[in-house]
């Protein structure tokens, strides 16, 4: 019997584990990609968090409310609705609408059972495919855990609250540290005028090169398995490739709404944007940090320091992007007043956002499309668990 088609839509981390998930499962795969290589969105911009130990939705309903005024005006330093573009709230204000509904108590503690229930079958995938198929890859994995800090008592507390509940939930552990912990774990938050309140240690945070993750994997799937690549692809419409594989998987990040359009559908996603820096190496010592105060995270891989962050409600608009970047840059300079940084690389993406911070993985009622997105802040982190439920959905609509 020939083996059952799917077309995969999307070079990205969630559609090459994708890929990998649907060609174990026996089926022949296509990747389409319209970007000239794989991992050029979200995948390669990303902080290389496995943010397995600290997985939350991404606000409470309290976070709102509080900074709601100065993300409005654009005066949060690291997350604006709009500087400018407050007609972004207008436009799209059922999306906002039903992200507020998400930060309610009772849907954020039911959606945070779930991020972690997909964060620890993640895990458990990754761990499994280190030790068969993606043995031999070389991706800068680290097992390190990372130091959250903060700024004031009230946000560190509410961080331990978010980490003992993790315990309770996984059993994945975290540690508080005082200030004077966090400045003895890493000495260079002493050179930061800002303050540092304390911090949570999460253990069962790891990190690794999201985008040398996919150039492994896109070697690999063309080896070993039957999986065939298309980049530089032409925007076709979806309904061609239905009518040509046995199913399709759109699996292109916050473009998957676009695609969607015409399938009478509803695709929540909106386009978060972020951005990062790679510089030099900055310190000897190997670093996994999140600064709230700052809003970003940093990840030392080999010889190069990645710092990525902010998050940007404006939707596609790229108009402010050169301030933003410069501020994020003044930020990390603020932390190493005394170092001259070399930037090496920088990058801008946008992360396929859901009201309730959850990935879609779902068929189009009635058609062979299915839709494996909307990864939002965690795609690198949650990958490898929607890979699977992904290719069970398959699997049972296809064979
Ligand atoms: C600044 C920043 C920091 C982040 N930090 C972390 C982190 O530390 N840990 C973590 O877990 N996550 C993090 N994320 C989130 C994570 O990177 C994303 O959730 C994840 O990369 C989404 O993967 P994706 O494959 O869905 O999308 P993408 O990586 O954007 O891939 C989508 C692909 O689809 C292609 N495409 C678009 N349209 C079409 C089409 N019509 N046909 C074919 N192909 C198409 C695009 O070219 C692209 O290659 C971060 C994101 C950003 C922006």
């Amino acid at each position: 019997m020939t083996a059952k088609s799917v077309t995969i839509l999307g070079a990205g981390i969630v559609g090459l584990t994708s890929a990998h998930a649907l060609a174990e499962a026996g089926y022949k795969v296509h990747v389409i990609e319209t970007a000239d290589a794989p991992a050029t969105g979200a995948s390669q911009s990303n902080g290389f968090q496995l943010s397995y130990g600290y997985l939350a939705p991404p606000f409470t309903f309290w976070e709102v409310a509080r900074r709601f005024k100065s993300m409005l005006c654009g005066t949060t330093p690291h997350t604006t609705i709009a500087h400018v573009k407050r007609r972004e709230l207008i436009k799209h204000w059922h999306w906002f609408a039903r992200a507020l509904w998400h930060t309610m108590p009772f849907n954020y503690r039911k959606n945070f059972r779930e991020v972690l229930k997909l964060g620890q079958l993640s895990q458990f995938n990754l761990q499994a495919f280190m030790s068969g198929d993606g043995k031999d890859f070389k991706f800068d994995y680290s097992m390190q855990g990372k130091l959250i800090v903060e700024d004031s008592k009230k946000h560190l507390f509410d961080d331990w609250l978010k980490a003992q509940y993790i315990t309770a939930e996984t059993g994945w552990p975290s540690e508080k540290f005082g200030r004077k912990k966090c400045l003895e774990a890493l000495p260079f938050l002493e050179q930061a005028p800002h303050d540092i309140a304390g911090g949570v240690f999460s253990k069962n945070n790891h990190a690794g090169n999201c985008a040398a993750f996919c150039q492994e994997l896109v070697k690999l799937l063309a080896d070993k398995y039957d999986v065939t690549f298309t980049f530089n692809a032409p925007h076709a419409p979806l309904s061609h490739y239905a009518q040509h594989a046995d199913a399709v998987v759109v699996a292109c990040g916050f473009s998957a709404k676009s695609v969607l359009k015409g399938f009478k559908t509803y695709v929540p996603l909106y386009p978060v944007k972020g951005y990062s820096y790679d510089f030099e190496r900055i310190t000897p010592q190997q670093v996994y940090l999140t600064h709230k105060p700052y809003g970003f995270v940093m990840s030392d891989m080999g010889e190069t320091t990645r710092v990525a962050g902010f998050a940007d409600f404006v939707g596609l608009d790229t108009s402010d992007d050169a301030t933003r970047k410069e501020a994020l840059l003044k930020k990390v300079q603020n932390l190493f007043p005394n170092q001259k940084l070399k930037v090496v690389g920088e990058y801008m993406a946008f992360r396929p956002v859901t009201p309730n911070g959850l990935p879609i993985v779902r068929r189009v009622r009635k058609t062979n499309v299915f839709i494996n997105t909307g990864h939002g802040m965690y795609g690198w982190t949650l990958a490898h668990g929607t890979a699977q439920k992904l290719a069970d959905l398959v699997k049972k609509h296809i064979s």
